[in-house]
């Protein structure tokens, strides 16, 4: 089979240009441009319905959303969390001044594993920050038991769990906060943009303060707050975006489906499978390892010499970075869960327009690596 054009590990989800043209001309007839303007209050209704939950604040990206809800629950001292992540994870924590206790992973689920998180509690602990990996979801009951008996607060990085249910609903109702990114690459993308889930209309208040330099009204500042606000054009792309949204979920879970019967049965090849009662299928990580003919790395670079450019998300672990890797929480023996998984897994594309010959042409070189050219 011929090589398909080159494959990124995802491609934004963009619906046709003429349905968004309509909105650019409402906001150049409005000439409100931002400062939670009318696309941006009903992007936070919309999402509040979307997601089952009462408070959602909007914001320019995930990363300022997350050093955001740190900061509205006025977390300090040290907070326990996963070094594998994407770095903005623990970056939001030293934004804050806040110490990262990096705990190890569950080898299953990648999430943070709630069996080692009590002895890694000192006197400074205040907080705990799980990510729901690829939009797998955490141990949300065992992570609130350890947090109430601690008296811990629990901030989700939801950044890959748009569109991820449990029985109960939408899993980012779990928590003090959850945080939700928005980026291009995300299943629900604003070009940029992220937002915070907050328990209570007083929380939410807070934090619209904080997002906007701290101002209450005109003469009134509260807070040494930032600069998170929301654009209207990038309000108005999620409105747009919404609408698309179950379809394009639909896709993922096909494509889901499709990687797993052509990679069945493979030595040495394994695939994530969610516990979600609804899965979003943001990402499809492969891990690679033992009886795979193989590393890790030798795959990764014969899909790339074939035009497809999967990527080791998440390698290296954040806690290996420069301004991480003195932690004594980032000691690799101590975390050897994070390490295996990040020495062998490769994300393979994933994203609605992916065409199934491309997702059978990678599986193929996945299954027979000898013989792709
Ligand atoms: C994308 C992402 C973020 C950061 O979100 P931005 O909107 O890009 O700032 C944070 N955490 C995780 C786990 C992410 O994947």
């Amino acid at each position: 089979m011929p090589s398909p054009a080159t494959t990124y590990v995802t491609e934004p989800y963009l619906p046709p240009l003429e349905e968004f043209i309509p909105y650019l001309q409402e906001i150049w007839d409005r000439k409100i441009l931002t400062n939670n303007g009318p696309y941006h209050q009903e992007l936070e209704a919309r999402l509040q319905e979307h997601l089952g939950v009462a408070h959602i604040s909007l914001f320019a990206n995930g990363t300022i959303a997350l050093v955001t809800a740190l900061q509205a629950l006025r977390i300090t001292g040290e907070v326990i969390t996963t070094p594998y992540s994407f770095v903005a994870t623990a970056h939001s924590l030293m934004w804050n001044g806040i110490k990262p206790v990096f705990v190890d992973i569950d080898p299953t689920t990648l999430n943070l594993d709630p069996s080692k998180i009590e002895a890694a509690i000192t006197p400074q602990t205040t907080a705990i920050l799980p990510v729901h990996c690829y939009g797998h979801p955490c141990d949300v009951e065992a992570i609130q038991r350890i947090a109430d008996n601690y008296g811990l607060k629990v901030i989700y990085d939801a950044a890959h769990a748009f569109g991820v249910c449990d029985e109960g609903g939408s899993i980012v109702r779990h928590g003090d906060m959850s945080v939700l990114s928005f980026h291009a690459t995300k299943v629900f993308n604003t070009f940029e943009g992220g937002a915070i889930v907050s328990p209570d209309a007083r929380t939410k208040k807070r934090i619209d303060h904080l997002k906007n330099f701290g101002f209450v009204d005109e003469v009134t500042v509260v807070a040494p707050g930032i600069n998170g606000k929301m654009s209207e054009v990038n309000a108005a792309f999620g409105l747009l975006q919404l609408k698309h949204i179950p379809q394009a979920l639909q896709r993922r879970a096909e494509i889901d489906a499709l990687y797993r019967h052509h990679l069945q049965g493979i030595e040495g090849i394994s695939a994530t499978r969610s516990l979600a009662h609804q899965h979003n299928h943001a990402y499809f990580p492969i891990l690679v390892g033992e009886g795979y003919p193989l590393s890790r790395d030798e795959l990764y670079e014969l899909l790339k010499r074939h035009g497809i450019y999967g990527r080791r998300y998440f390698h290296p672990p954040i806690s290996s970075f420069p301004m991480y890797k003195a932690l004594p929480s980032a000691e690799p023996h101590t975390l050897p869960s994070t390490y295996r998984a990040s020495a062998s897994v490769i994300c393979l594309p994933m994203y609605p327009a992916l065409e199934d010959e491309t997702v059978k042409f990678i599986a193929d070189i996945v299954r027979q690596p000898e013989a792709a050219p």
